[in-house]
């Protein structure tokens, strides 16, 4: 089921020639996420100015909303090289000993999934980043001794979905820490234009912002969805994107108007019929639909959130009345301290 989901905003092996002729390469195209790119710019000007490296930076946010994309802008920006790999590829501490002695003075290391580093291999990371060196023991037993190599200076990109999946010692060692937010429908569709541009494919200004609208606030899942009306228009309605050929072809893809899928609606209609509208706690939720909790927290839930059709309360999720009225079912009652309660959460 979740290999053929088309809203999925992890990467998948499809996307990879695809993103890499959409991915913008300057800050200046990087569209959205204005907070974040105005303090980078300053971060930027002010480390080319001193000649130095730029401190090292944690991005953190779902999956799909533009971090590898925005470490390759940082190092482009800065004129250096980047390097990029993944917590779970980094699988001893020697696999990073090497990485890190392989890198020239300037670069950009790029680490995805950062929490998934193991201990050993975050320990090694904490001297490298705090005073560019590696303490390497050599031999073993009694005439063990540790020998310390210098790095050259280099700025580490982290990225993760939460910044609290990731150990506090880390954490600290990040001297900028940004968070990105889901995009909005016009930014969105600034990003499909470009890309439909990119991809040569004749477009209306509707069609664009239905698929935007269905996007579910994700850049890599607007530039899937536009491959795939592009698909279904080249077919079915003569190559154009029309708002007709948008809808048509998210439809058929079970993708409603608000880019809810079978799987997010699931998990509404369990809270709903099953639980009465909540409150849920993550993992009943997890249990009842069958998919991973992490993966709802980090997946399903910031745009669900965003949509204002669930809330988190310390009892546990709820669903408003809101996403009541898109599942085309009443709201029950609720008693007067449900909602003051709420109402306070509010
Ligand atoms: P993440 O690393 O957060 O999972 P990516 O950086 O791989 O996400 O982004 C996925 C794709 O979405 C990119 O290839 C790019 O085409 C597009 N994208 C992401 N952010 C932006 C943006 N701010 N402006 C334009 N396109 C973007």
């Amino acid at each position: 089921m979740e290999e053929n989901r088309l809203i999925m905003s992890g990467y998948r092996p499809e996307d990879d020639e695809a993103e890499r002729s959409l991915r913008p390469r300057t800050l200046e195209e990087y569209v959205g996420q204005t907070e974040v790119k105005e303090s980078l710019r300053i971060y930027l000007q002010a480390a080319l100015k001193r000649h130095d490296p730029l401190d090292h930076i944690l991005l953190y946010g779902p999956p799909g909303l533009g971090k590898t994309t925005l470490a390759g802008i940082i190092a482009a920006e800065m004129g250096q090289n980047i390097r990029i790999t993944s917590g779970p590829a980094i699988e001893r501490a020697g696999d990073l000993a090497s990485i890190l002695t392989n890198l020239n003075a300037g670069d950009v290391l790029f680490i995805d999934e950062i929490h998934r580093l193991s201990h050993t291999v975050e320990e090694v990371l904490y001297s490298a980043m705090e005073d560019y060196a590696l303490d390497i023991m050599i031999g073993k037993g009694p005439s063990a001794r540790s020998i310390r190599v210098d790095l050259p200076k280099f700025t580490l990109v982290g990225a993760t979905t939460r910044a609290g999946l990731l150990t506090a010692p880390l954490r600290d060692r990040f001297g900028i820490l940004f968070r990105l937010q889901l995009y909005s429908p016009q930014e969105l569709t600034q990003i499909v234009r470009n890309s439909a541009r990119i991809l040569g494919v004749p477009a209306d200004e509707e069609g664009l912002g239905e698929i935007a609208r269905r996007s579910r606030g994700t850049p890599r899942i607007a530039n899937r969805l536009l491959r795939r009306v592009r698909d279904f228009a080249q077919v079915k309605k003569e190559g154009r994107i029309t708002l007709e050929a948008a809808r048509d072809g998210l439809d058929m893809q079970h993708i409603d108007s608000l880019g809810l899928d079978n799987v997010d609606r699931a998990v509404l209609l369990a809270m709903m019929e099953k639980f009465g509208g909540g409150p849920v706690g993550l993992d009943t939720l997890a249990a009842t639909t069958g998919e991973d909790a992490t993966t709802i927290e980090d997946v399903y839930e910031p745009y669900l959130l965003q949509l204002g059709f669930l809330m988190r309360t310390p009892r546990g999720r709820v669903v408003t009345d809101a996403a009541y009225r898109h599942m085309k079912l009443t709201p029950p009652v609720r008693s007067r301290l449900d909602e003051q309660t709420r109402m306070q959460l509010d």
